[in-house]
């Protein structure tokens, strides 16, 4: 029997997921919904659904399968609506919300009188792309791709899910929502607010200091790259973790304090420590040698400022999929090299390595 698969919402995650589970079950029958014409157009076009409809309920009953890909509060308003719904007894709902305790609190809430599996998804991979124009197949290879089980969830389903999702080549984790919550907060959401706030700063400083923006180099780079994420994501994202998010705040003020207390002492050997201790934690903890959340891979390499060399550089990559090109002509103080190119995962970045290393005389670094 076909299964049919019902992705609600065709933006990036959504169509995305539906291109890696399209690879491993080609007989899946993939239905879709979206509100906005654009992306339903374009996910039928391009073979990511079979059919498609921007009314929510047309495909609900006939679901095997249920992916919320919209926003976090409008996926608790589907969940909402679900329960008014006729549903397959058998049916499966996930949904793919980057906070999980509300959304799995909304299933036990409102599904609980159905015979209905919830288990809360969030596949941690993204760009700074929306829309089924954005769809990759490899955007979740190698990424976490957490799983929160609830009160709704039988011992089956998360097998059954895994095998769905095989497609997508990612690495599964179970954890429970509001522990998700809380270590997301810390390692992703906390940091967005950091970013913005740099940048905020940095943007004010700048009108009475002009040469604020010209001497931003890598290390301010890497600091605020954050800062161009989709606001409304973000909005939603902090208002369904509040409670760990302010509790992050409030303890990284403290430690700003500590800091501002050794400067103005001039506490040369707690300076010292305080870098040290976060060198070390930073090495031990093998950040930037880890594919997870949102990571990339660089490569640097110093060209010489010649028309044809960005171009020979491209020509012998050809075939390996760039995730980001950039010339870093102004300001060298802190990177290794002048042109930057993004790859996705580690197994790219060293055939590129390799290759510029064998065939160019270019210098090249990694990180
Ligand atoms: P997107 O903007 O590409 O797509 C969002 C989809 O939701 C669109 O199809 C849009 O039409 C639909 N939508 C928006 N508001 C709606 C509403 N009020 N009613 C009905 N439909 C509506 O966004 P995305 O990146 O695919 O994000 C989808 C979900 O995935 C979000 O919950 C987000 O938290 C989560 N997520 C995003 C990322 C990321 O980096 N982009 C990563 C992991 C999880």
């Amino acid at each position: 029997m076909t299964r049919t698969i019902y992705i609600v919402g065709l933006g990036l995650i959504g169509s995305s997921l539906a291109l890696g589970i399209r690879r491993s079950h080609p007989d899946a029958r993939i239905v879709g919904y979206n509100r906005g014409e654009q992306s339903r157009t374009i996910a039928l076009e391009q073979g990511i659904v079979d059919e498609a409809s921007d009314d929510f309920g047309q495909f609900v009953e006939e679901a095997d399968v249920i992916f919320l890909c919209v926003p976090i509060q409008q996926t608790i308003q589907f969940i909402k609506e679900l329960a008014q719904l006729p549903l397959k007894e058998t049916v499966l709902v996930t949904d793919a919300g980057s906070t999980k305790e509300a959304i799995v609190a909304a299933a036990e809430t409102y599904l609980s009188d159905r015979q209905v599996n919830f288990i809360g998804g969030h596949p941690m991979a993204g760009s700074h792309k929306s829309g089924a124009m954005a769809a990759d197949v490899n955007l979740f290879e190698n990424a976490y791709y957490i799983l929160t089980p609830s009160a709704l969830t039988q011992a089956d389903a998360i097998p059954r899910l895994k095998d769905i999702l095989s497609g997508l080549h990612a690495r599964f984790v179970e954890i429970d929502a509001a522990e998700h919550d809380r270590v997301t907060s810390q390692i992703s959401h906390f940091p967005h607010v950091l970013a913005s706030s740099l940048m905020h700063q940095a943007g004010e400083y700048q009108e009475e200091h002009p040469f604020t923006q010209q001497f931003a180099a890598g290390g301010f780079r890497d600091m605020t790259r954050i800062a161009e994420s989709e606001p409304g994501m973000w909005t939603s994202i902090l208002l369904t973790n509040k409670e760990s998010i302010i509790e992050r705040l409030a303890e990284f003020g403290e430690r700003l304090k500590t800091v501002q207390e050794m400067i103005a002492t001039g506490d040369k050997e707690a300076i010292w420590q305080f870098f040290d201790q976060g060198r070390r934690i930073r090495k031990e903890m093998e950040i930037h040698k880890r594919a997870g959340v949102d990571s990339f891979y660089d490569l640097f390499i110093n060209i010489p400022d010649q028309e044809d060399a960005i171009l020979t550089v491209l020509e012998k990559l050809r075939g390996i999929s760039v995730v980001n090109i950039r010339i870093n002509e102004d300001n060298r103080a802190d990177i290794h090299g002048i042109l930057q190119i993004t790859f996705k995962n580690k197994e790219d970045l060293e055939r590129a390595e390799q290759i510029i290393h064998e065939q160019t005389s270019y210098q090249v670094f990694v990180d």
